[in-house]
């Protein structure tokens, strides 16, 4: 039985993230990632399941301008990373490119002029306001064969990034290896079954045997929140499991185009992007759907969806409290009917896709279904609503990380948050200063 300072469960971005962060930046010898399945970043990190898009919070209408000022240091943390790879690797792992949101009828003009000029303009100083004719210069296609009527105005973004998720998780599990002095293994194709304490250590009981540990972090998605329950932590949350699919067209756009989603809402609304895997093509949505399972396309997993989500009357009371906001009972009827085989894919054409190129044509369009994934939204029955952004649980050398969007684009900043908490708990160092010299200030 192998004994490890930390053992992180799960293999996507939040779990090789942190152990990069603790292999490189802190005294922390001896480390364990493990992964069930046989490759890392297979789920929701993996490229073909989410929108590519590092989040900078200049474009995402929905988030709080302290959400914003968040999200945008955690990106930086990113493109400090990437700025240290070779030539080819980085191109590979990011690319820059255009960037805006569009806003189509006057109220959503008048919602994204507000909000420029309430914070953003400050905060991201090369944020433009952009009109129909700029708008055209940029992107041809949402203009032609838009009616003369519909008035549009944009806000342009000078830096867009499109990443390779699966890539820069790969990137880190590599690098965390390289560390001189440390013993860091990633042990593939290992189901974690389960955990328990023992005499001041986890025990973490796998297909293959059992591994010890001071300090565990499960970085397992929506199985986080699974975990926590099994040993007996609740804290009055539930999850639900939000699930997001693409269609495809041939390219249309040349960069992101994100739509106007109101304050509260937790997952954008539907956008069109570049694929940083095939330039020959350009991605709609993600679609909402609330798949009664943990992880998209694995059937196996609905049995633990229904130990993870409380059936109890607070759950029940906080989703009806949720679905009475009317923007998120719009979003869920809407997206219902994009599901009906058919008439689900004209009916997104007609109310997503169209609204950004509107020439698109019911043929130009194709549902990929292997693409997309699922964004754990975490239900708190004590606040009856949606905990908008990570959910984290941190209990007695434990941490369990449960990240929806934009949780690649945060991995570095919260494995940040994370490595700090480990270190002080250990009694271990953090190396501030070469911290802050490769990937930023820690308190900016
Ligand atoms: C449709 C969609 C679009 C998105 N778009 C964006 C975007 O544009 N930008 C952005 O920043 N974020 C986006 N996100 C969110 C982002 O993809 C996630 O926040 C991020 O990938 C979460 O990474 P993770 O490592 O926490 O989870 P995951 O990538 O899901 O990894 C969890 C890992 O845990 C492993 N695991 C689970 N159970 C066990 C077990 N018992 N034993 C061992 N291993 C286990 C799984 O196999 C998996 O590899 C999007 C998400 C979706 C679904």
């Amino acid at each position: 039985m192998g004994m490890y300072d930390v053992i992180i469960v799960g293999g996507g971005i939040s779990g090789t993230s942190l152990l990069y962060t603790l292999s490189r930046f802190t005294s922390i010898k001896k480390l364990l990632l493990i992964e069930k399945y046989g490759d890392l970043a297979t789920l929701n990190s993996n490229s073909k399941n989410n929108a590519q898009t590092l989040h900078f919070g200049d474009i995402e209408t929905n988030y709080s301008i302290e959400e914003s000022r968040r999200v945008k240091r955690d990106a930086q943390r990113v493109v400090a990373y990437c700025s240290m790879l070779d030539n080819r690797t980085r191109a590979e792992t990011i690319q820059e490119c255009q960037k805006m949101v569009l806003a189509v009828g006057e109220e959503e003009i008048e919602a994204i002029s507000r909000t420029y000029k309430s914070g953003l303009r400050k905060l991201f100083p090369g944020l433009e306001m952009a009109d129909r004719k700029q708008i055209g210069r940029l992107e041809p296609n949402i203009v032609r064969g838009r009616k003369k009527g519909e008035v549009i105005a944009g806000l342009l973004s000078d830096t867009g990034y499109m990443m390779d998720f699966g890539r820069l998780t790969r990137l880190f599990a590599q690098d965390a290896k390289l560390v001189k002095g440390k013993d860091v293994d990633v042990m593939l194709g290992t189901r974690v079954k389960g955990m328990r304490k023992q005499a001041g250590t986890y025990r973490i009981d796998t297909e293959k045997g059992e591994y010890r540990a001071r300090f565990v972090v499960f970085a397992t998605g929506s199985y986080s929140l699974y975990f926590a329950k099994s040993i007996g932590i609740d804290k009055n949350l539930s999850v639900l499991s939000v699930g997001g699919s693409f269609y495809i067209s041939p390219r249309v756009l040349n960069g992101k185009v994100y739509r106007v989603q109101k304050g509260g809402i937790p997952f954008a609304a539907v956008h069109g992007d570049p694929d940083i895997t095939n330039p020959h093509i350009t991605r709609f949505g993600p679609t909402v759907t609330v798949p009664p399972m943990l992880e998209k396309r694995h059937m196996d997993t609905i049995v633990d969806y229904m130990k993870t989500f409380d059936f109890d009357i607070p759950t029940f009371i906080s989703l009806e409290k949720i679905l009475f906001n009317k923007d998120i009972r719009r979003i869920v009827a809407r997206n219902i009917e994009y599901e009906i085989p058919g008439l689900g894919r004209y009916e997104f054409l007609k109310k997503e896709a169209a609204r950004i190129v509107p020439r698109l044509r019911y043929a130009d369009l194709k549902k990929e279904g292997d693409l997309g994934g699922i964004r754990p939204q975490i239900v708190d029955e004590n606040r009856r609503s949606l905990v908008l952004g990570a959910g984290k649980i941190k209990q007695d050398g434990a941490i369990f990380t449960i990240t929806p969007s934009p949780g690649a684009s945060s991995c570095l900043g919260n494995a940040l948050k994370d490595a700090l908490y480990i270190t002080d708990y250990l009694g271990e160092d953090f190396y501030r200063e070469r911290y802050t010299r490769e990937l930023g200030r820690i308190n900016a």
